[in-house]
């Protein structure tokens, strides 16, 4: 097919390598300032679910390789590779909600916070990423650790349907009894899934109309009692209360507000119906018995979604540069934020910051079944090496991956979502269990024999 009419097909828009607007095309599909120097030959901006099969067929006949991007928040800019078709799906951005039977159908690029906020006028949700901005298509394909996921189960779990076009252009509408593999594969297989999903049905939830959150900040020489405190007192929290632990820098806003010493911060967060039944699912956190004193404690403060997303519109600030990496593990909190918590003590930037959620689930839970995405360990961490000056690269990278090397030998694997794929080429792997990551490598074989589809990055 000539350029023309590849051109002339596609609604949305074309730009190739050399041409005027590409470079700008090229960075703005990345949300991370840290920009890599990687080139696609083509960028598509599909316009429409057609435009999808009219990007991949001249790809096909031309042996280019296709990645895909929906949001650009892969926090390793995985949807940016060298060569081939950046098909950009973040114009598919629509959905449709029946209340009645509670499930909505949402393209690819619809954010997360547009849709929570237009479920909630309804008086219904959905566990969304804790970033505003993230778009649902790389979250949900990822597994997706959002809001509430203890009671709702990870964002996939909610997955009912995708419809995908595959390699071979066709058209796949796929649910736990039509293409059940490329079903599950889609439920957790992240930046390697080999397919373009155009749309997924969604389950939704009742709204909690009561939400809040009860938190305490405290030295961050203090993690290991207050990480022992708090993995103790969670097991006495309903599945309704998301608690999860924050280090921070000095230059975190709305945490250490100034030239504080670095913090540690425990938060938890109660999605109810009522305001007794949030203080009530908060109680066990209402006395703490340690002997260090908080240097901030805040008790049953009513909260919204919006607030929520404004704390982590501070956490996770636009316009930075960043490297994020994630561990499973089966070693206690105490233990890891320690170790973490030496390192963190020497972040280079007062930006970064160490999060370590509690885990939605367990591992034998219902709501895992089925998907590509396994709890992996009984702990999880996340650090961010979060800066702006471009001077500042190369101190940040080495402090983030110093910061992995000290948890790593305690590491049961990674969260596909997050995990710094660039770091070396056993992250994609380690974050499976072992028999997902040969059925993936099966179903990728179906699917996409030929790899139209980039893989994950240094796989
Ligand atoms: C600030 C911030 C906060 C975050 N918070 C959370 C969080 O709370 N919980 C959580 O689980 N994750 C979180 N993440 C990680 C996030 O979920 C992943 O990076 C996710 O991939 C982002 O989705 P996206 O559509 O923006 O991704 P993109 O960068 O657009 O895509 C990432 C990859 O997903 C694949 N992909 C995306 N869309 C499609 C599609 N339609 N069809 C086929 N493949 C596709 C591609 O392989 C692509 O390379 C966060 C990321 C950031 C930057």
């Amino acid at each position: 097919m000539s350029e023309h009419t590849w051109r002339s097909r596609i609604e949305g828009t074309l730009r190739r390598r050399g041409d005027p607007d590409y470079e700008t095309a090229r960075t703005r599909a990345l949300w991370n300032e840290l920009k890599p120097d990687r080139y696609p030959d083509v960028i598509v901006h599909a316009a429409c679910e057609r435009d999808v099969q009219e990007a991949l067929r001249p790809a096909v006949a031309s042996g280019l390789r296709v990645a895909v991007r929906a949001g650009g928040h892969s926090w390793c800019d995985s949807p940016l590779r060298d060569g081939g078709v950046l098909l950009d799906l973040s114009g598919l951005n629509q959905w449709k909600i029946d209340a009645d039977s509670a499930t909505a159908t949402v393209q690819p690029g619809v954010i997360g916070s547009r849709f929570a906020g237009e479920l909630a006028r309804r008086d219904l949700a959905f566990p969304a990423g804790h970033c505003p901005s993230v778009a649902l298509g790389g979250y949900l394909l990822s597994g997706g650790l959002g809001w509430n996921s203890g009671l709702w189960g990870v964002g996939c779990a909610s997955v009912l349907e995708i419809t995908a076009v595959t390699a071979d252009g066709e058209v796949l509408r796929c649910t736990e009894h039509e293409h059940p593999g490329l079903f599950w594969a889609a439920r957790g297989a992240g930046p390697g899934f080999f397919a373009a999903v155009t749309s997924f049905r969604v389950r939704l939830q009742p709204r909690p109309t009561a939400l809040a959150t009860t938190s305490y900040t405290f030295p961050l020489t203090t993690v290991g009692p207050v990480a022992d405190w708090a993995t103790e007192t969670e097991r006495a929290l309903p599945a309704n209360v998301e608690l999860s632990f924050l280090l921070a820098g000095e230059d975190v806003p709305g945490v250490t507000n100034g030239p504080r010493p670095k913090v540690v911060v425990v938060t938890a967060t109660a999605f109810a119906n009522s305001r007794g039944e949030a203080v009530d699912a908060l109680r066990p956190l209402r006395n703490c018995p340690l002997k260090e004193r908080p240097l901030t404690r805040r008790l049953d403060e009513p909260t919204s979604l919006a607030a929520l997303y404004d704390a982590s519109r501070n956490l996770w600030p636009e316009k930075h540069r960043y490297v994020a990496d994630t561990l499973w593990s089966d070693e206690d909190y105490a233990s890891l934020l320690t170790k973490l918590g030496d390192t963190f003590a020497k972040a280079p930037s007062g930006r970064s910051v160490v999060l370590a959620p509690f885990s939605p689930a367990s591992q034998e839970d219902e709501l895992l079944r089925n998907m590509a995405f396994s709890v992996l360990g009984e702990s999880y961490v996340v650090p961010y090496a979060v800066w702006s000056d471009p001077a500042h690269d190369d101190v940040n990278v080495h402090w983030l991956r110093d910061a992995m090397r000290t948890v790593e030998p305690c590491g049961t694997g990674h969260y596909i979502a997050e995990a710094d794929l660039t770091a070396d080429p056993s992250r994609a792997r380690r974050s499976f269990a072992a028999a997902d990551w040969d059925r993936l490598q099966s179903l990728r074989a179906e699917y996409d024999p030929r790899s139209l589809f980039f893989s994950y990055l240094s796989a």
